[in-house]
């Protein structure tokens, strides 16, 4: 292995990967959702792993960004940007299309441009990591802590999904009540050791998910609390849940959709509300924070443009005095570990990251990321630490290969159709 730190080779990997029937507002999750895994390998002979948004638009950018990397440096993170602005959009194809029903806040070109170039920089970083035997938090500056504290996502859920459709066997159960719900937090802190809790709302009528975030105080005394509706809400209604069951969270995560919304609901509430919608990109951060309309941003290194993106972001909320934790959408090992490096780095990072990982019974590292105590250890292990599974990874990309389409870009209320026919993607607000 030498020094040589020229990228020789761009692999791109589309799969398929099992995910259980989590619901949210928009419908339910499919079996299987689309995750790029993309692989950078340099003149050394030193590959470096990343992982990204799998949907045909991620891909359809990815595939001309990855032939104009070879033959520049490995090191060269910021010329990933530079590079990712020559690839051609069509931004009227992306902004006019709805991303996962709204799921994941504005879409723009720049910020497909973004979400794709967060990949690469990941696994530019673990080669870089690897040539120089450094670990990627050191690159970044330098751990400050030595775990990553996460909190169990709980989802209201099916047992299975819709109509026998075939996916990974998985024993979490239904949870479609505050029962429910209860019972599949203690499954997460037998499991993994959490000791907060988010529950993905948005579902069911507010009073419904009032009394499951009730019950869950009730289980878990003293333990942070958060509710996500995803902006299912009127500003009303917001108000009403942040009356009802402000006092017992630690925050409200996009009770309304849009800053304006928001701010009306923080400026009457003493409930810290947090975003992952309203505030996605560098260019919502000034109206949002000026309005005091969120007080926590939750980062997501994929759509923000990668770990040293997500470092900025975490230095403009230490600036206006906002908190900072992290987003999670769906993702395997490679997305966990990026996640963990760059929390580790993040002074100002006060609550308990989101991550899917324990829903993912898949994944295409030789060994599962361990949750102890509900934290990650940081790794000094040069790069991210993690190890791929070839096999494995073939296999989920034959998955892939074989779909005959309707998997390859995610779609919540085509899921949902299947047993409620005629579902579409709810007008907002819901309630
Ligand atoms: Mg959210």
């Amino acid at each position: 292995m030498s020094r040589d730190l020229t990228i020789a080779e761009v692999r791109l990997t589309p799969i398929l990967v099992a995910d259980p029937p989590l619901l949210n507002t928009q419908g339910v999750h499919q079996p299987y959702t689309p995750r790029l895994i993309i692989e950078v390998v340099t003149a050394g002979g030193v590959s470096g792993f990343g992982e990204t948004y799998g949907d045909a638009k991620y891909l359809e950018l990815a595939e001309p960004f990855a032939e104009r990397l070879a033959g520049r440096q490995v090191n060269d993170l910021n010329g990933l940007f530079t590079v990712a602005d020559a690839v051609a959009v069509d931004a009227a194809r992306v902004e006019n299309a709805v991303d996962v029903g709204g799921l994941r806040g504005v879409q723009t070109a720049d910020k497909l441009r973004l979400s794709v170039v967060s990949g690469f920089e990941v696994a530019c970083l673990d080669a870089l990591g690897k040539a120089l035997e450094l670990p990627v938090h050191t690159l970044l500056g330098g751990k400050v802590r030595d775990a990553v504290e996460y909190s169990a996502y709980l989802f209201y859920k099916y047992a299975a999904h819709p109509a026998g459709v075939p996916s990974e066997p998985e024993d979490w159960g239904e949870a479609v009540d505050p029962a429910g719900i209860v019972a599949q937090a203690r499954k997460f802190t037998e499991r993994h050791g959490f000791t907060s809790f988010k529950l993905k709302g948005g579902v069911f009528p507010p009073d419904e998910e009032i009394a499951a975030i009730r019950a869950l105080a009730e289980a878990f005394p003293g333990h942070p609390l958060r509710l996500d509706p995803n902006g299912a809400w009127s500003v009303p209604t917001s108000l009403k849940v942040a009356e009802e069951v402000g006092g017992i969270l630690e925050y409200l995560e996009d009770p309304t959709l849009g800053t304006p919304g928001m701010a009306e609901v923080a400026g009457a509430t003493g409930v810290p509300l947090a975003t992952n919608m309203c505030v996605t990109t560098f260019a919502e951060i000034k109206e949002a924070f000026t309005r005091d309309a969120v007080q926590v941003v939750l980062s997501d290194h994929h759509y923000w443009g990668g770990l040293r993106n997500t470092q900025q972001l975490a230095a403009i909320c230490r600036t206006f005095g906002v908190g900072v934790s992290m987003h999670s959408n769906t993702h395997l090992g490679i997305s966990l570990a990026a996640m963990t490096h760059v929390a580790a780095t993040v002074p100002n990072l006060h609550h308990a990251c989101d991550s899917h990982y324990p829903w993912q019974s898949e994944d295409v590292l030789t060994e599962r990321i361990t949750f102890d105590g509900g934290k990650v250890t940081v790794t000094d292990t040069p790069g991210l630490g993690i190890e791929v599974d070839r096999d494995r990874l073939a296999l989920l990309h034959r998955r892939w290969r074989d779909d005959d389409g309707t998997m390859r870009d995610r779609d919540d209320a085509a899921a949902m159709r299947v047993t409620q026919p005629g579902w579409t993607s709810p007008a907002m607000p819901r309630w």
